[in-house]
């Protein structure tokens, strides 16, 4: 009696521990499947991502091609300007910002004075501040007297160190409605007649 108790228990134990074995395995494979599952998801989570971070990414370029193709056709303006604008005499990498009216020469924000509507060089300054200044005379302007009157100008500036100033001038023609532009040459009271004289073809 005492033996097949003990026999039972026995084959209890072995089916128990069988049953533990195959649930060991079981759950084993459970797991697997359940990591694999995880991984799966994991990478269409991933996958989700990269479309994400391409839609990103195609969002960012076109974004990124439109203000490009913005900032290309407003500095084609600029480039323009900067193409046709020249660099302060004195400050070689900088742009000039007009010209002196003594002088004629391109300077920068920094070397130039505005005198009421008259640019000067502040190198100048002393020289345009501490003379009287005459109007000589008054043209109707096309582009070939600016050109003449800018080179007689330039000419006595150069070789006499005569300083000339020529300003333009708008008037409105109320009979036509017309706005004309003028040129007025402004000169030192002593140097009147040898600018007179300069100007002598107009
Ligand atoms: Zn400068």
């Amino acid at each position: 009696m005492n033996t097949m108790i003990i026999s039972l228990l026995i084959v209890l134990i072995l089916l128990l521990f069988i049953l533990i074995v195959v649930l060991a395995i079981l759950g084993n494979r459970f797991l697997k499947i359940k990591e694999s599952q995880v991984n799966i998801s994991q990478n269409t989570d991933s996958s989700k991502v990269d479309s994400q971070t391409d839609k990103q990414k195609t969002k960012v370029e076109k974004r990124k091609v439109s203000p490009e193709i913005l900032e290309a056709l407003r500095s084609k303006g600029v480039d323009k300007s900067q193409i046709n604008s020249v660099y302060c005499n004195d400050h070689p990498d900088v742009y000039s910002n007009g010209k002196c009216s003594i002088s004629l020469e391109p300077l920068c924000e920094q070397c130039l004075s505005k005198q009421g509507e008259i640019l000067v060089g502040r190198k100048y300054l002393d020289l345009f501040l501490e003379s009287e200044w005459e109007e000589l005379f008054m043209i109707k302007q096309d582009k070939d007297v600016k050109d003449r009157f800018l080179k007689t100008k330039k000419e006595l500036w150069e070789n006499d160190q005569l300083p000339v100033i020529i300003q333009g001038h708008y008037k409105i023609n109320v009979q036509d409605d017309n706005i004309e532009e003028y040129i007025v040459v402004l000169a030192r009271p002593e140097d009147k007649d040898v600018v007179k004289r300069s100007f002598k073809w107009h």
